[in-house]
């Protein structure tokens, strides 16, 4: 399977998947539908299905747009979004696997920053692949706009113990935003510190820093440190879920 990156609207992106094999081609989270046609177009290949990860617009403001070109396609999303999906066709619950371009995908329940959503997890040799919405992002977790950040734990939880080589597909570019403010938050963490001079010495207005790898967030994102005595100490809580919840509260 390949994975094609595009951008929308501000900072969005919508991944591309492509079958190896096949002409099979699905969107993840097509907030646009422009930038869908015309990697279309360019590649020659047909649509096949949309992933959303959750119902936001700028997830799946460009579903309809696609299915009228594309009628009848596979529309896959969270169980809980139906009737927030446009033109949803599965239900995804935990643990369920399809395959969609000559792969295996896994679903991760990941409710947090909205009640349904979900992640896409394809397993592969040296690094599987976590579509992951709004749930997490380089130095930092989605805004939690329908549940609490005790649920948001359980979600991050589940994601830090994939493997540590899999790659994050998330859905906005607010790296260097977040690794600034997690260093301010974390400053005694040298990985940390790295990783900012890093982003700052890269031009912003060039390459996406997407896919991350979960082993990076798991050394230098303060979410994914939960467990960290130093972190823990600086916050003035035990290492632990207390960790998390006062992260949630600063930032
Ligand atoms: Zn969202
Ligand atoms: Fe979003």
């Amino acid at each position: 399977m390949q994975i094609t990156t595009l951008r929308a609207f501000a900072d969005n992106y919508i991944f591309m998947l492509s079958g190896d094999a096949g002409p099979e081609t699905a969107a993840v989270d097509p907030g646009d539908a422009e930038p869908v046609f015309r990697y279309l177009q360019t590649s020659g290949r047909p649509l096949t299905a949309i992933l959303n990860t959750h119902h936001h617009r700028d997830h799946t403001g460009g579903n309809r747009a696609l299915l009228e070109r594309f009628p009848g396609i596979a529309v896959f999303g969270g169980a809980g979004d139906r009737g927030r999906i446009p033109g949803q066709t599965h239900f995804l619950v935990e643990g369920e696997e399809f395959s969609v371009c000559g792969a295996r995908a896994r679903v991760l329940a990941v409710p947090g920053h909205t009640k349904a959503h979900i992640a896409y997890y394809f397993s592969a040799d040296g690094g599987g692949h976590l579509f992951s919405g709004d749930t997490v992002f380089g130095g930092t977790i989605g805004n939690l706009f329908e549940e609490t950040p005790g649920v948001m734990f359980q979600s991050i939880q589940k994601i830090r113990r994939l493997p540590p080589e899999t790659k994050i597909w998330c859905s906005h570019e607010y790296t260097l935003q977040y690794v600034r403010e997690s260093a301010g938050i974390d400053p005694g963490n040298k990985r940390l510190a790295l990783r900012l001079r890093k982003l700052e010495a890269t031009d912003p207005s060039g390459a996406p820093t997407v896919p991350l790898t979960l082993e990076e967030e798991r050394a230098t994102n303060p979410f994914f440190r939960w467990d960290d005595p130093a972190l823990a100490g600086r916050l003035g809580k035990d290492p632990g879920i207390d960790v998390f919840l006062r992260l949630c509260e600063i930032t």
